[in-house]
């Protein structure tokens, strides 16, 4: 039996598509197909998902806005989860967000809500769980810095991590090791509606400088001491090709889908890889994450 039909049969009432395009649902827009996209509807639903997956051994990954993730060119023989349906934003004791909630609508329920906070994540393509799982942010903030509790899923069992449980580092927190955050309390200050919009308004007109295009942003995660993208830039690697796949000429640590496959950009970054390393000796390690993650 599929992976579609196990879980209609074991969870009926599950919200679930068949046959889901992960190139329609990443922003760098190639790869395959995956068997199903599970959408649970409650922290309940997520959680008996998770342990049916786990009892079945069912491959699954979870996908947020799909903005730092490279799918393989092959079908994926699982499950996707995507939790869009458990998003939306209140205030309780701070600010409780679904993991589904994105960046945008974070932003304009803060601004609504005159709470600050949150403005350097202005245009940063993410949801909230993706955020806290990759430590999203720029040089000024990092996601991980607002977050006061997570409700997740370890293991099919609700948990509640504090903030020094979710070990944010660079790039990286507890929550890429198979856990997954459904909701989160978020640290909030107050201000001026207007002031808050300025400053949001900064830091997006700062982005105007990104390259445009289908990307993943950052590729690969700055090594001590010097920026990726500088370094790929130093070996002469801006504009190199791989079919359809090509690294930024306004920015080296940003891969460009030109019509590619996934293929094109897997290569690309291990051609990057080797070249740098040949270079400079320096191991350049991937920021993105890989679907399915082997
Ligand atoms: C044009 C562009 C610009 C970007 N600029 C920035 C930037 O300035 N700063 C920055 O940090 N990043 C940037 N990124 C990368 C990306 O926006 C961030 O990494 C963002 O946090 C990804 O969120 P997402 O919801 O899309 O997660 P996805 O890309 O869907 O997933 C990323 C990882 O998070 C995991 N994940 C998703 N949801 C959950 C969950 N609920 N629980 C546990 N794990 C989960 C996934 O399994 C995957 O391993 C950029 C990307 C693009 C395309």
């Amino acid at each position: 039996m599929g992976v579609y039909a196990v879980l209609r049969e074991r969870m009926p009432n599950l919200l679930l598509e068949e046959n889901f395009s992960l190139a329609r649902h990443t922003t760098i827009g190639c790869g395959g197909v995956a068997e199903a996209c599970a959408h649970p509807r409650s922290v309940f639903e997520a959680a008996k998902l998770f342990r049916l997956l786990e009892s079945e051994n069912i491959p699954h990954f979870v996908l947020g806005a799909g903005a730092n993730v490279l799918p393989s060119e092959n079908n994926f023989a699982g499950t996707v989860v995507k939790l869009d349906k458990i998003d939306g934003s209140s205030l309780h004791g701070g600010l409780l967000v679904g993991a589904g909630t994105t960046g945008g609508a974070l932003l304009a329920f803060a601004r609504e809500n005159a709470l600050t906070g949150f403005e350097p994540f202005a245009g940063i393509p993410m949801t909230v769980g993706g955020a806290i799982c990759m430590n999203a942010g720029v040089r000024e903030k990092y996601f991980g810095e607002t977050v006061q509790k997570v409700l997740a899923v370890e293991r099919g069992k609700l948990r509640v991590f504090s903030q020094n449980d979710c070990k944010f580092g660079v790039k990286s927190s507890i929550f890429q090791e198979n856990i997954v955050v459904l909701r989160a309390l978020l640290k909030a200050g107050t201000d001026d509606k207007k002031a808050i919009r300025a400053r949001e308004r900064f830091f997006l007109e700062r982005r105007l400088r990104l390259p445009k295009g289908r990307s993943m942003g950052c590729v690969f995660k700055n090594p001590p001491q010097i920026s990726a993208g500088a370094l790929i830039e130093a070996c002469g690697l801006k504009g190199e090709r791989m079919g359809g796949a090509v690294v930024s000429h306004v920015h080296a640590n940003f891969i460009l889908n030109e019509g590619g496959t996934a293929s094109d950009v897997r290569s690309l970054i291990g051609h990057i890889k080797q070249i740098v390393k040949n270079k400079t000796g320096i191991e350049l390690n991937e920021e993105v994450r890989y679907l399915p993650p082997f």
